[in-house]
């Protein structure tokens, strides 16, 4: 059984719970699926063109949280987290049904659907992975906001710097190889927004089912929640979750190297739109163990490529 094979998880798994946007309460199942089929979305509310697929092309909408739609108009929305979680357990094929058009967002982390993959287990095909690699850097910003991507070895790793006014927040910065780190704080990190934002997202539309139970709130120099944060930088841990999510729209796992400042879902997928124009800027490879590059041979230190 090859360790750079395709997987998928062991049996269906059921999550219930409302969305971070919408308040709507939503059942959602992860779904075993055969190999090179990818991760498919598929609205089981709605009877015809219910399938939706997470390609970066498909993304209608990433302020404040990733929107896939088909081309009927079909969405679904909040996807980030689950597909974080499913690019750091190295899922590569799933079907996801879901009963209404956003993800519940638990407890606002990727924990659950992690803790939730792991105790179901992880099945493994005799399928070659395919990977991304990133030939050339690709840069894309948004006045202060930047994010690049460049080539690297073997790994993916992600380099990402917030900066917020608010002096409790403030700069934090974090690096980590998502092919060899302990993503456990990054999966556990959860959403987060100022108290003085909240008034403006719920005019908005947004944030209806926020609570302290799925958000941090930062109110001045104080976090609202009950037991404060779950590890020191919980901020840009959940940003690095965010941008794994979004990252795992390009289809595949990516070798190359994120530097982000001040990024989010939109600039992600900006960043991803701008290198899948033109072919030069990656490489399409099928790993089989037989032609593995040099940098390979140390497979026990890349836990989710694997
Ligand atoms: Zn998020």
């Amino acid at each position: 059984m090859s360790l750079l094979s395709q997987k998928t998880i062991n049996k269906d798994i059921s999550f219930k719970g409302v969305g971070l946007h919408s308040g709507l309460e939503a059942n959602l199942t992860i779904k075993p699926s055969e190999p090179n089929t990818g991760i498919i979305f598929k609205r089981t509310d709605i009877k015809e063109n219910n399938i939706i697929i997470p390609n970066i092309f498909n993304v209608s909408s990433a302020i404040f949280c990733t929107t896939i739609s088909n081309e009927m108009n079909i969405s679904v929305s909040t996807i980030e987290h689950l597909m974080g979680a499913l690019y750091g357990l190295g899922i590569d094929n799933a079907l996801i049904e879901i009963d209404n058009y956003e993800v519940p967002i638990l407890d606002g982390s990727a924990k659950i659907f992690v803790e939730e993959i792991l105790k179901t287990g992880i099945k493994t095909s005799s399928v070659p992975i395919k990977v991304i690699k990133i030939e050339k850097k690709i840069e894309f910003a948004d006045e202060k906001k930047i994010i690049s991507i460049e080539p690297s070895k073997i790994s993916l790793d992600i380099d990402f710097k917030l900066k917020y006014e608010n002096a409790l927040i403030g700069e934090q910065r974090n690096l980590i190889k998502v092919y060899e780190s302990d993503l456990t704080d990054i999966y556990n990190s959860r959403t987060f927004c100022l108290y003085e934002d909240i008034k403006k997202l719920r005019e908005m539309g947004l944030a209806k089912g926020g609570n302290l139970k799925n958000a941090i709130v930062v109110k001045d120099n104080q976090i609202l929640n009950e037991g404060g944060l779950r590890n020191s930088k919980e901020f840009v841990n959940h940003k690095i979750l965010d941008c794994m999510g979004d990252l795992y729209l390009a289809g595949y796992k990516i070798i190359g190297k994120i530097i982000c400042t001040k990024g989010g879902h939109k600039l992600t997928n900006q960043l991803l739109r701008k290198v899948f124009k033109n072919d030069e800027n990656f490489s399409l490879l099928e790993i089989k163990e037989k032609n593995l590059p040099h940098a390979f041979i140390n497979k026990s230190n890349l836990r989710s490529i694997a």
